[in-house]
């Protein structure tokens, strides 16, 4: 009798014990939390969200689509992310060299064959105190999601200095890319030393006739691989240890940065046409910073090798958490093990095909057919300028006329032609829209120093009254307009 009461507090105390281990802050994994049940009263079921559409959100999605549980990938404000912005890469697996944008074009291709829903729309905010988990998109939907991928990446620091902000669009920018032909024998800075740096300096070496990076050590951060190949570029040149204080101007354009010498104390005027800002990067983890642990510097902290973060179900890929490498590829292997942890989590609460399929009436669909139509909101709405006089006899017609500047090669333009385009057509009658190809139109471009894309420019009453040189979403370009109608 006493062996068996022995026996069984034994058993008793696994059971406790076992039972304590899901419910560690965590997870708070009990069949109470994780309530099936529930899902019978939800809508816009997704069982794995993955928010961001770079190589992380993308293979994260291409894993999860492949395990059977139906993935929808929430673009976000930059479809493709950071590679969208890169030339040459020659160290993704497999390629000898491939373009940024090549490299996402192939992987979209791939996810959309494993059926991946892609969702133009963009996570605002999040509620992780319960589950189901809910994600509230900037056009307006709540989501409720069984599982979550954070791939959401990392955006360009600024430098903090005086004339950044006044001279962002005219002279400052983050994207040689996009900009480079903007600075056609010009000469241009690039501040920073990493490996971000010399990618700008290579990018602008075709345009710019002179290229000095300004590097605040006494060595730079890049790899040895990347300082090798600035040898073969005779236009670049490197000045060590300095600091920007400020970057000046006449008001209309970048004429040159304020330096002092880190070593010395020595302050200088050193002439620039551009600033190519390569200073690094921040993650976009503010959204989920309520809910989730991050580091000091905001990176999202994950456990172990799982990629799960301090919410149970909900996982982190990418440059979003990665603060050491932040590598494509290296992005890309942490979205595979992001997707699996997913597909695994939700196969340990008993999301089974058949509760799957019964659901499925259920899930995020009606919605992905208002992207669809977003997508394809007509364009006709939308004027086109070629030449200045066009300019003119659009801009002295009087009222408000919004000028959206774009290029062939400007990824974060395409992204903005279509929110455009749909903002255009919701202002019908009370604002005039046109587009401009920086190719096609220099001289509109000389006139107004268009040395960014995208760049909107706004006149009111035949004056010129704002411009922004930044990607807006639907809602922020809603907003910027609402502003000169009053
Ligand atoms: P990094 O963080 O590697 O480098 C940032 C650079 O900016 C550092 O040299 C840093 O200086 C400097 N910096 C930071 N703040 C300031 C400031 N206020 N004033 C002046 N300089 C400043 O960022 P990157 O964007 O270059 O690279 C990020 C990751 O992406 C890296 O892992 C890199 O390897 C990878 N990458 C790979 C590429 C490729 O393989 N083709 C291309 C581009 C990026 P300090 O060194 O003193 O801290």
């Amino acid at each position: 009798m006493k062996k068996s009461l022995y026996k069984f507090s034994i058993l008793a105390v696994i059971f406790v014990v076992a039972l304590g281990g899901c419910f560690d802050a965590r997870s708070s994994s009990t069949k109470n939390y994780f309530n099936l049940a529930q899902l019978s009263q939800e809508s816009n079921i997704v069982p794995i969200a993955v928010i961001g559409s770079g190589p992380a959100g993308l293979m994260a999605g291409i894993y999860g689509a492949r395990g059977g549980k139906p993935t929808y990938l929430f673009e976000g404000n930059k479809p493709g992310g950071l590679l969208m912005d890169t030339s040459e890469v020659e160290n993704w697996p497999g390629e000898i060299s491939i373009k940024g944008p090549e490299i996402i074009e192939k992987m979209r291709a791939q996810a959309q064959r494993q059926k991946v829903q892609f969702i133009e729309d963009t996570i605002e905010r999040v509620d992780f105190s319960h589950w189901p988990f809910k994600l509230y998109t900037e056009n307006g939907v709540t989501i409720t999601a069984l599982s979550v991928i954070i791939a959401t990446g990392a955006t360009p620091k600024r430098l903090g200095v005086p004339g950044e902000d006044q001279y962002w669009g005219s002279g400052v920018t983050s994207c040689a890319v996009c900009d480079a032909a903007f600075f056609e024998n010009e000469k241009v800075v690039v501040v920073g030393g990493g490996d971000s740096a010399v990618e700008e300096a290579i990018q602008l070496s075709p345009y710019a006739s002179e290229i000095t990076i300004l590097v605040r050590k006494e060595a730079m951060r890049a790899s040895q691989a990347m300082q090798d190949k600035l040898k073969a570029y005779d236009k670049v040149s490197i000045i060590y240890n300095v600091d920007i204080e400020k970057i000046v101007g006449d008001d209309t354009t970048v004429t040159g940065v304020s330096l002092v010498n880190s070593k010395t104390g020595e302050r200088s005027l050193y002439p620039t046409a551009g600033v190519f800002l390569a200073v690094g990067h921040n993650p976009n983890s503010e959204v989920f910073k309520p809910y989730i642990a991050t580091n000091q510097a905001g990176y999202i902290q994950v456990e172990g090798r799982s990629q799960e973060t301090s919410v149970h179900g909900v996982f982190a890929a990418g440059d979003v958490h990665d603060y050491l490498f932040r590598q494509a590829g290296s992005s890309a292997g942490f979205g595979i093990d992001a997707g699996l942890g997913a597909q695994r989590f939700l196969d340990d609460i008993g999301i089974t095909p058949s509760l799957l399929a019964q659901l499925s009436p259920r899930f995020y669909g009606e919605k992905t057919d208002d992207a669809a139509s977003f997508r394809s909101v007509p364009a006709q709405e939308v004027h086109t300028i070629h030449n200045v006089t066009e300019l003119e006899a659009l801009t002295n017609a009087g009222g408000v006329v919004i000028l959206d500047f774009w290029a062939e090669d400007c990824s974060s333009c395409k992204q903005m032609l279509p929110i455009f385009d749909a903002v255009a057509k919701q202002y019908e009658g009370r604002a005039l829209f046109a587009k401009i190809d920086t190719d096609e139109a220099a001289d509109v471009v000389e006139k107004l120093y268009i040395q960014k894309v995208p760049t909107l420019v706004v006149y009111k009453d035949g004056g010129l009254v704002a411009r922004f040189g930044n990607v807006m979403s639907r809602k922020e370009l809603t907003a910027f307009v609402e502003q000169f109608l009053s």
